[in-house]
């Protein structure tokens, strides 16, 4: 008989499923009265298509939803994009530059809006498609974008409460401004790198007395042209008698005054004197607060000087940092430069080095908001996974400052404050309409009603219709906090609000837990007094083989629908100066491959490794394999062979047997499905995705494939017809077992076998195979006994079939494939071996004899090889297997071969000067070559030992 049947193929079967999943409606439910389960899907940014790590989270998504779904709850999984405003503004932004040199300005706001309408059209339809190649079954009929409709009135609602509220304010502090984004930006966009800068150590000459100066020391040179004092520490003797006087700000010759301030001047560090630049600096924007000290900004927001840098000004910042030193030490008031490594922080997106800004921005109150996110985790409504993780979260509420939520872009939600431009005169239009600046003492007027088209038409002090718009948006993650209540409905109160929120679980990165995760919290509790969902799953990162983070920009990522579709693509790998260009070609592994590969190594709390071969072929390409999706592809096929070869060819007459049989190997089998339900079923539940592959794999491979089916093939072929029928029925209940099992992290195959294994199913008179298997129900543990006395034989059974094989494999003169003559097996005690006897049959097919023996206390037969299990001895008469002259003859050869070798070694491992000069490593070889030849002559010797 041949097991062999074509192999498993998943483009021909993957894309008809998913169609027919969807056409059947297989994935959106009604409220109803089910235990609801719910996720919302992080929502993937607009910006690009789906990288490697979108695959890692949203199958994990997945796998939740179609195991809850299979449990008989009335599951949800929303889908939906997010707008991404500062990062999807920079790409079409980008693009407008390379194919057309033009910038926002040039197209001017609508029309620069309407080309991301196109773009975010364009890529949300690619990634929605991304999502369903991978198999995820989302609600398509709910999927939300962050500016729709419903959305953008969530986001007004709570903008004018919380501003009711004086929860939002507007002010003039000094935030992060990214010059090349020209935006401003919160603490939590911040990238911090370490950086190798200088400082220069400046003269300030005091007034009235040029013999007499100050030396300051600053990081950023130019930033002197924004000085407005000198601050000292009130005791340190070196200043004292400059208290109360003035020095000359060299370049600028302006006058600005010595000031005591204890909090920013530090008599340890440098020269004890500090110049103080209140608008370009955090600490010296407190100090400038402190002493009522003036703020003279001196950059543009393109990150050039302005009209306040004198001689400097419309210089870009690094020039004008070049030009200052060097006027600095024409007039020889450079001191010194001493070499300085310091942090310094960029945009989290471009890049740019950050520049502290004093500029009017829209801020939220945080304090009495963390307090209700802090009071959800202490409690335990929200519980993280792993629990290690909460910390984090409680650290960042316990630090983050008043968050600042106006970004001076065009994509996004506007802020929806007006002003009236008669009674605020000073608010700057130019002649397209744009606004420039609304100054800080503007007042804001907000519409009375949240709906998206409201707005202040007329201004309730003037009675004038002549109102504008604030002309910046929202922070990105002002919308996406309150996406689990936005995607939901509300703020009207639906029937999918009340009923699917709280959701059930986030699934998300670690880089997010503050941006992001904390925030949902927040306004959860605020606005509909419930957390936003019970756990939070924090899954790894994936990393290359050498512990980097994958992109496709570093050259070492890929796109997850290219290895599962197959095809070639051009990577471009900026590691390198100038960017390498190279073709590399991916074989076709299939969803579920990828998905298992995936799941196999999601263990809670451990970044992911994808070791990844690429070999180049001929023409400078690259074939590019990842080792787990080919163990993936390798899994699928074996089912799909045992599926095909075993049960669906050898079952065709199955019949329905109810009562529980008497066979051994149906009884083991029923004690291993009943554990494996109950181990899957609480790998899934703990979040534990690639414990349930190890289960899984170790469930149908190694016990159900290389044990089970082996045993019961000589009673398919040679019955009796009763003993035939019970391992058919057993053989197609397992099979519906496994699918049931492994549906949720690899739906396609399992879909496809289960439409195969019906009409067999119902053959064997199983129930609840009606539907498909997405809908199926999940399987019950305790329809299988667990049976731990026919477990134990079992496994002594095993031991002793892999102790035959082992003999075999270490006679090489016995042959693979040689039938034995005979084994015997025998114990003292009979109570060991009676068990076994229902196995023999099976174990003779099985290690390749003609006949098993058992035999009570029975002693070692000449020339036969031996071996133990337990107190059950197994011999293997070698008569007629082997020439024992030719044999003998054989072994004396190898064994003085191996005698030659280990003298070698031994001669070089007593050799002084071998031991001092080689490298430790030459030399472990050579000590573990030692012992493995050691072993080898022993083993040898044994073998003729036995044949003499
Ligand atoms: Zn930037
Ligand atoms: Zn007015």
């Amino acid at each position: 008989m041949n097991d062999q049947h074509s192999a498993y193929d998943p483009n021909q079967i993957e894309k008809a499923i998913y169609e027919d999943w969807e056409k059947s409606g297989d994935f959106h439910d009604e409220p109803d009265d089910r235990i609801p389960y719910c996720i919302v899907i992080p929502p993937p940014n607009v910006t690009g298509a789906l990288h490697v790590g979108h695959a890692l989270n949203n199958t994990i998504q997945d796998v939740l939803i179609r195991f809850y779904r299979m449990r008989g709850f009335n599951t949800l999984w929303l889908p939906g994009t997010d707008h991404a405003g500062v990062a999807t503004q920079s790409v079409v932004e980008r693009r407008l530059w390379e194919s057309e040199h033009k910038t926002r300005h040039d197209l001017g706001r609508d029309v620069l809006i309407e080309r991301i309408w196109r773009w975010k059209d364009e890529y949300e339809t690619r990634i929605l498609s991304q999502l369903k190649r991978l198999g995820c079954s989302c609600d398509w009929k709910r999927t939300r974008f962050t500016m729709d409709e419903g959305l953008s009135r969530a986001v007004r609602e709570v903008f004018i409460n919380l501003f009711k509220e004086n929860l939002i304010y507007r002010g003039k502090r000094l935030i992060n401004w990214c010059c090349q984004h020209r935006t401003a930006l919160s603490n939590d966009e911040l990238v911090y790198e370490p950086a190798k800068g200088q400082y220069w150590y400046i003269r300030y000459p005091v007034k009235g007395d040029s013999s007499q100066s100050i030396i300051v020391a600053t990081t950023r040179p130019e930033t002197m042209l924004g000085d407005t004092a000198v601050a000292v520490h009130s005791t340190d003797d070196r200043y004292k008698h400059l208290h109360g006087k003035t020095v000359i700000l060299p370049l600028l010759e302006r006058e600005i005054p010595v000031i005591t301030d204890d909090e920013l001047a530090n008599p340890k560090k440098g020269t004890g004197a500090v110049k103080v630049t209140p608008a370009h600096d955090p600490n010296d924007y407190e100090c400038g607060k402190r002493n009522d000290l003036q703020f003279i900004s001196i950059l543009n927001d393109d990150g050039t000087l302005n009209e306040n840098a004198g001689p400097y000004a419309g210089l870009d910042r690094y020039e004008a940092r070049k030009r200052v030193v060097e006027d600095l030490a024409t007039r020889n008031l450079l001191v010194k430069v001493e070499d300085h490594e310091y942090e310094i922080a960029h945009c989290y997106r471009c890049h740019d080095i950050i520049e502290p800004y004093l500029s009017d921005q829209w801020f939220v109150k945080m304090a009495p908001l963390v307090e209700l996110a802090r009071q959800s985790v202490m409690d335990d409504e929200v519980i993280f996974f792993p629990q290690s993780r909460s910390k984090q979260f409680l650290d960042w509420l316990d630090t983050t400052p008043d968050w600042c939520i106006s970004r001076q872009i065009w994509w996004g939600h506007r802020i929806p404050i007006w002003y009236c431009t008669v009674c605020n005169p000073d608010i700057k239009i130019n002649e397209k309409g744009d606004i420039l600046a609304i100054p800080g003492d503007a007042e804001p007027l907000v519409p009375d009603s949240s709906s998206i088209n409201a707005s202040v038409s007329q201004c309730p002090k003037c009675g004038n219709s002549k109102t504008v718009q604030d002309p910046d948006v929202l922070d990105t993650w002002f919308s996406s906090q309150l996406w689990p209540m936005s995607t939901l409905g509300w703020p009207d109160k639906t029937a999918d609000l009340q009923y699917y929120y709280p959701t059930n679980v986030l699934v998300t990165a670690r880089d997010i837990i503050a941006l992001w995760v904390a925030r949902m919290v927040m306004v959860g509790k605020k606005y509909i007094g419930k957390k936003p969902f019970s756990h939070v799953y924090i899954h790894g990162t994936i990393l290359d083989e050498h512990g980097n983070i994958m992109s496709k920009s570093r050259g070492n990522g890929f796109d997850p629908i290219k290895m599962v579709d197959g095809g070639s693509e051009e990577i471009e790998d900026y590691r390198h100066d100038p960017p390498e260009k190279r073709m590399e070609h991916y074989k076709a592994y299939g969803a579920d491959a990828l998905r298992y590969g995936v799941m196999s190594l999601a263990a809670i709390g451990q970044d992911i490794r994808l070791i990844i071969s690429r070999q180049k072929r001929d023409d400078d390409s690259y074939d590019v394999e990842v080792l787990r999706f080919e163990e993936g592809r390798r899994f699928c096929n074996k089912i799909w062979q045992v599926a095909h070869g075993v049960i669906l060819q050898q079952c065709k007459n199955v019949k329905p047997v109810r009562n529980t049989s008497s066979y051994l190997e149906d009884r083991w089998l029923h004690h291993i499905l009943a554990h494996g339900i109950e181990n899957m079923q609480q790998a899934y539940t703990e979040y534990r995705m690639a414990s349930a592959c190890d289960h899984f794999y170790h469930l149908f491979w190694d016990n159900f494939c290389s044990w089970y089916v082996e045993i019961v093939k000589p009673r398919l072929w040679e019955g009796p017809e009763e003993s035939a029928d019970y391992a058919r029925f057993h053989l197609v209940e397992a099979l519906i077992i496994f699918l049931k099992l492994i549906h949720p992290i690899m739906p396609f195959i399992s879909e496809e076998l289960w439409r195969k294994l019906k009409p067999l199913a119902a053959q064997a008179g199983l129930k609840d195979i009606e539907s498909s298997l997405i809908r199926a129900p999940w399987p019950d543990a305790g329809q299988f006994k667990k049976d731990d006395d026919t477990a134990q034989i079992t496994e002594t059974a095993r031991a002793i079939a892999a102790t035959i094989n082992n003999i075999r494999s270490e006679h090489d003169a016995i042959g693979e494939h040689v039938k034995l003559p005979e084994v015997i097996i025998t114990s003292s005690s009979s109570i060991s071996i009676d068990p076994l006897r229902p196995y023999i049959k099976g174990l003779e097919r099985f290690v390749k004899t003609n006949k098993i023996r058992i035999e009570s206390d029975m002693i070692r037969p000449e020339q036969s090889a031996a071996g133990v299990v337990g107190n059950i001895e197994i011999f293997i008469p070698l008569a007629g297997l082997i020439d024992f002259e030719a044999e003998k003859q054989r072994l004396a050869k190898k064994i003085s071969q191996a005698q030659a070798d280990l003298e070698k070694i031994l001669k070089k491992l007593s050799n002084p000067s071998f031991i001092d000069k080689a490298p430790a490593e030459i030399i472990e070889k050579e000590k573990i070559m030692r012992a493995e030849l050691e072993s080898v002559i022993e083993k040898l010797n044994q073998n003729l030992e036995l044949i003499e």
